[in-house]
């Protein structure tokens, strides 16, 4: 199986100053959800895998958090695409909880759920926390350049998720 992992804020829709905390503040990427879909269709398992201290913070209920989880699920099948599964971690910035990214938690978790070695996955991000993890593991990395974050020059950089997918597609 292939699986590629992808972050969520700022990659998957527009980022805000202060976390996504209502259903209004999740506004897609339009290329991105499109970018998923074919992806999906070439064969690959899509996996989220996000931190969420605002449910911690008690800014964001878990009610929804599921209801941007569905529209972003919705969005991809509209597209003819499937996201297999969604993952986050709920707990606060300073909990040092196992599934905090960069700690490995969340990618043990897909590891345990899909049946795939870390050293199979690909892992596409915008944040450096996400560069460390996939050292840590052994994943193969793929940096979106963003308006919020610098490059790592350490990994493949791409303008684009739409980019990083053909890549992938062309590659894996
Ligand atoms: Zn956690």
């Amino acid at each position: 199986m292939r699986l590629v992992v992808f972050n969520r804020d700022g990659l998957l829709n527009e980022p805000t100053d202060n976390g996504i905390t209502q259903l209004s503040d999740w506004r897609p990427i339009t290329g991105a959800i499109e970018a998923l879909a074919k992806l999906s269709q070439a064969g690959f398992t899509l996996v989220v895998a996000n931190n969420q201290p605002e449910i911690a913070e008690g800014k964001l209920e878990l009610d929804t958090l599921e209801a941007i989880h569905t529209r972003l699920n919705e969005l991809v099948e509209n597209r003819g695409g499937t996201i297999s599964a969604i993952f986050y971690c709920p707990h606060s910035e300073d909990s040092q909880c196992p599934c905090r990214k960069p700690n490995t938690g969340l990618i043990d978790a897909i590891e345990l759920e899909f049946s795939v070695p870390a050293t199979d996955m690909l892992l596409v991000t915008n944040t450096h926390d996400d560069i460390e993890l996939a050292q840590k593991v052994g994943a193969q990395a793929f940096w979106i350049r963003t308006a919020n974050t610098e490059s790592d020059s350490a990994v493949e950089t791409f303008p684009d998720v739409r980019q990083a997918v053909d890549h992938i597609i062309c590659h894996y």
